[in-house]
């Protein structure tokens, strides 16, 4: 197994990140990045832990080595459950914070490698590199990002017709070792943390884009390859009291760019096809089983998100008061809602051609919401703890002094608190709820699978109509209705 000191090593490879004016030399020991590096290898050293065999490895079948269950092809729901388990051991080490975990990739990797027939559709050598590049990945522990969406330069024109075609990622010469890839992506989280991106596109391309039609993967310190990361939140969380969140949990979000990046061909696993660019995300269980992670890490950023609510009005003393238990009650039933759908998304899934199809209908529909009820979650969670989150020190350097360590400590507890544990809750819940990192966090969860106006497009695709509309037509049928 790759341990967590290991991956860490591997990070420091003359990869091109840029931060605040200056190319980062190390991202294991720049500020911006060091802290949720830790988090990550702390994934590695879960998954490599011999007491967590069981539930975080299978065999490879290909070298007989324990290999993370992330990349476990389902056949059965029991595996589909054993994937849920080994995602909730991580998802729990990070509080539901760090959606790109090494599992999200993993799972549109497995789903791919599912149904290896869809790519041998453009040539068998596609179908080839993609299997081998799969047990490449799952058999060293790698940890992929991916880049799938294009830049909003000009949304309101393809991705050929742009000012310059060469502006949006894509294929601008084609050599007999490879193909070299110009131009920019949107986003890829966890970048600037990860070993490989995945380039693909998932937004819908038309007749003409298909140098933009392609599905590769490249080394994220491939010569060519720069990331420019939004604002790092880690860099003003100055002490881990504070920011107990923003200071660990930043997986980052990278603009990616290529210039003139060369593709070996057996990293290329389509080429110029806009037909499998599409069919890769819904004809092979990608999407599903990379979004089956999402919803698991969802549920449980949502329980934690249910314990600091709770555990702020056991501070405040508000528990007993009705219309908080009312406002508590209908936020666990949202949450319990989310769970329920995951587990739908498990025991509703198809075996098809011996593999196991996690539920789309459960799943598109638990994601189309999301945007609207996640907000709506953390709107109560606002409502409940009301000034609790503005009462508070400006730091925890007040805590060091003599002339008002006293006063905090006598005035700013509660009935059930010390000051220095209220302050400690309230940060917390501050960091995931107000601050610049748990803003992004509302936005990640509106766009992390895409607008919310596609994912409903999804659900209306795959919901049950025939059987909705046969009970309208039984009905007409009643005597006297015609
Ligand atoms: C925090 C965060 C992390 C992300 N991480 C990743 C990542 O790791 N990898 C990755 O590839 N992507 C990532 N994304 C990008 C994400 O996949 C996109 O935001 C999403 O697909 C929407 O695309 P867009 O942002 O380009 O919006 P656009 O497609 O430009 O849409 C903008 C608005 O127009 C509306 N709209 C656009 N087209 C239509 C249409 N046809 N019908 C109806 N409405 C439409 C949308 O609803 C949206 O409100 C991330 C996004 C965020 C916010």
């Amino acid at each position: 197994m790759r341990s967590g000191a290991e991956y860490l090593r591997s990070l420091n490879d003359g990869r091109r990140v840029f931060v605040d004016g200056e190319r980062v030399k190390d991202v294991t020991t720049h500020p911006a990045f060091r802290e949720a590096a830790k988090s990550v290898a702390n994934l590695y050293d879960i998954a490599a832990d011999p007491a967590q065999r069981e539930r975080m490895t299978f065999r490879s079948p290909k070298t007989g080595q324990p290999v993370w269950r992330a990349w476990q092809i389902p056949r059965s729901h029991a595996d589909l459950r054993a994937r849920r388990l080994f995602s909730e051991a991580w998802a729990e080490a990070t509080f539901g914070l760090m959606g790109r975990s090494p599992d999200h990739v993993a799972g549109f990797f497995t789903g791919y490698a599912a149904v290896p027939a869809l790519f041998a559709t453009a040539g068998q050598k596609f179908a080839d590199n993609l299997v081998a590049f799969y047990e490449f990945m799952r058999d060293n522990h790698i940890y992929a990002s991916y880049a799938i969406v294009p830049p909003q330069i000009d949304r309101s024109k393809p991705a050929h017709k742009q000012s310059d075609p060469t502006l949006y990622a894509g294929v601008v010469k084609e050599r007999d070792d490879g193909i070299v890839v110009t131009g920019a992506q949107q986003v890829a989280t966890g970048g600037v943390l990860s070993d490989w991106i995945h380039l693909s596109c998932i937004h819908p391309l038309q007749p003409g884009d298909e140098n933009y039609a392609n599905c590769l993967a490249v080394p994220v310190n491939a010569p060519g390859v720069t990331l420019i990361p939004r604002r790092p939140f880690a860099l003003h969380a100055d002490n881990a009291f504070d920011y107990p969140l923003s200071s660990r949990f930043d997986e980052s979000d990278s603009y990616v760019i290529f210039d003139n990046v060369l593709v070996p061909w057996e990293h290329v696993f389509i080429y110029r096809n806009l037909e499998l660019t599409r069919d890769q995300w819904f004809k092979t269980p990608s999407h599903s089983l990379g979004n089956h992670q999402a919803q698991v890490r969802y549920v449980t950023k949502l329980r934690f998100m249910m314990g600091l609510a709770q555990r702020t009005i056991e501070m405040i003393g508000s528990g007993g008061l009705p219309p908080v238990q009312i406002a508590m009650g209908e936020l666990a039933a949202l949450v319990s809602i989310y769970e329920g759908m995951l587990l739908a998304h498990e025991t509703a899934a198809p075996i098809k051609d011996g593999v196991l199809w996690p539920s789309v209908i459960t799943l598109y529909a638990a994601m189309a919401m999301q945007s609207e009820f996640n907000g709506r979650m953390l709107e109560t969670v606002r409502e409940l703890v009301s000034s609790s989150v503005i009462s508070q020190p400006s730091s925890v350097a007040d805590f060091a002094n003599p002339e008002v360590a006293p006063l905090i400590e006598r005035y700013m507890r509660s009935g059930t608190m010390d000051a220095k544990s209220r302050t400690a809750l309230i940060r917390l819940l501050w960091d995931f709820l107000g601050t610049e990192f748990g803003s992004r966090h509302q936005q990640y969860e509106k766009f992390y699978g895409g607008a919310p106006s596609i994912v409903k497009q999804n659900v209306y695709r795959n919901f049950d109509f025939k059987r909705a509309t046969a009970l309208v037509d039984q009905a007409l049928n009643l005597p006297g209705l015609k």
